[in-house]
């Protein structure tokens, strides 16, 4: 049964800022939140971005705001990145675009004072990074006093970064009548130590187990040797149906050098790091997004919680050492239903990452044919290849022959 936003009861502000976005069928997460969240219930979500897990809880946020007016901070979500932060408060624009309130993003690494003048001239929504929003807490100038409703969102990514201890202090400060909200793309038991602190009695809502949501993304390898992935990237990346590339490395010295070689053999390239100035981050992001810039190459940190739509291939130019990371950067594809590729370059010292991750997404990812042939490259396809008993049981992605393969 397919559902309307109409039948979610939301009001008509919601809706006509909904129809707006084009947005007419509620996601499962949706679906799933929003009548619990209307009726003030605490909520746990295990969903990663992608499921339109912002909008599951910013609509009936907002709806529950409309109840009272008072201009007091009465709504606080917690984000463990400043581009998450400001895509969150982006999505309060857009859905709270008819209704009255006003929302201020709270980050780091920019001067304090717009942050503080926003707060000072009264606001009702603060989207925050934690290490920032206690600074300010602890200088007096934001009061968590009047605060209704809350929201941890990732917070399993909040726990890698280390702001466990950032967040408690944050949590201590909040009045117990509340609304809470918490929301992970994982639950390792930290995680979950941390949600039942700070829940009751939540309602439980679990979307697209992490595989189902990787099955949809064609996936393949290319076993290559490091020296000759450069050279591998461009051939690719000089395909027509490449439209909107997203690359990544593991560090942000890698890819300050890929985007410079591959500026350098005139593909438009962007690079966003954690060494970035905001203003730059945000142009890189913009020029991406518009289209005037091909291909963005990013690291796992600075990628999360970009929200851009379209993106037709995610290239793991070097893998994860963390097999979730995988999942967190293909997902960055295929969004909303739509269709997607990763490929991943795997070189002689990764085969251990990869392994990880194909027991992790219980596939078999299928093996890419290329041009840059070297003894490792041939052994490890040749391996890949050859059946044992855990390729059997894996399934393999087929890509539709003639049309990914390609040779020199
Ligand atoms: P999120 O998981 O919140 O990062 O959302 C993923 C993407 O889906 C964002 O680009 C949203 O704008 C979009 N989105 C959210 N809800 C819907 C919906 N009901 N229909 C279509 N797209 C949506």
């Amino acid at each position: 049964m397919i559902m309307s936003f109409q039948q979610l009861n939301l009001i008509e502000p919601l809706q006509r800022a909904l129809a707006q976005q084009g947005y007419t069928t509620p996601t499962p997460i949706q679906l799933k939140s929003i009548p619990d969240l209307l009726a003030g219930r605490d909520l746990i979500g295990i969903a990663q971005t992608g499921t339109g897990k912002t909008a599951a809880f910013v609509l009936p946020i907002l709806q529950r705001m409309t109840e009272k007016y008072p201009r007091v901070l009465r709504t606080l979500v917690l984000a463990p990145t400043r581009e998450l932060a400001a895509q969150i408060g982006d999505s309060f624009a857009a859905y709270g675009q008819f209704l009255k309130f006003k929302h201020t993003v709270i980050f780091g690494g920019v001067g304090q004072g717009p942050q503080v003048n926003a707060v000072s001239r009264g606001v009702d929504i603060v989207v925050a990074t934690p290490g920032r929003l206690l600074d300010l807490m602890n200088q007096g100038k934001v009061s968590l006093k009047y605060i209704e409703f809350f929201v941890l969102d990732e917070a399993d990514r909040m726990l890698d970064m280390g702001f466990i201890h950032d967040i408690r202090k944050i949590i201590a400060k909040l009045p117990h009548q509340r609304q809470s909200l918490f929301f992970s793309a994982t639950m390792p038991p930290q995680v979950s130590q941390l949600a039942q602190q700070l829940l009751r009695n939540p309602v439980r809502v679990e979307v697209a187990p992490q595989a189902t949501t990787v099955e949809r993304i064609k996936q393949g390898v290319f076993f290559v040797d490091a020296a000759a992935k450069e050279k591998l990237l461009l051939e690719l990346l000089v395909q027509k149906h490449l439209t909107r590339v997203l690359v990544f490395t593991r560090t942000k010295h890698r890819a300050n050098e890929v985007a410079s070689y591959l500026n350098s053999h005139n593909v438009k390239t962007v690079a966003i790091h954690g060494n970035k100035s905001q203003g730059a981050r945000i142009q890189a992001l913009q020029s991406f997004k518009s289209g005037r810039t091909k291909v963005l190459v990013a690291t796992d940190i600075a990628a999360r919680g970009i929200d851009i739509d379209d993106i037709s291939h995610v290239i793991n130019f070097e893998l994860p050492n963390e097999p979730e990371s995988y999942i967190h950067r293909i997902g960055r594809t295929a969004r909303a239903g739509a269709e997607g590729t990763a490929y991943s370059f795997c070189a002689a010292d990764e085969r251990d990452f990869l392994r990880d991750i194909e027991r992790l997404i219980r596939l078999k990812i299928e093996v890419m044919p290329h041009a840059y042939h070297s003894d490792y490259a041939q052994n490890a396809a040749g391996a890949a290849a050859r059946p044992s008993p855990r390729n059997q049981r894996g399934r393999s992605r087929s890509f539709r022959p003639g049309k990914s393969h390609f040779r020199r």
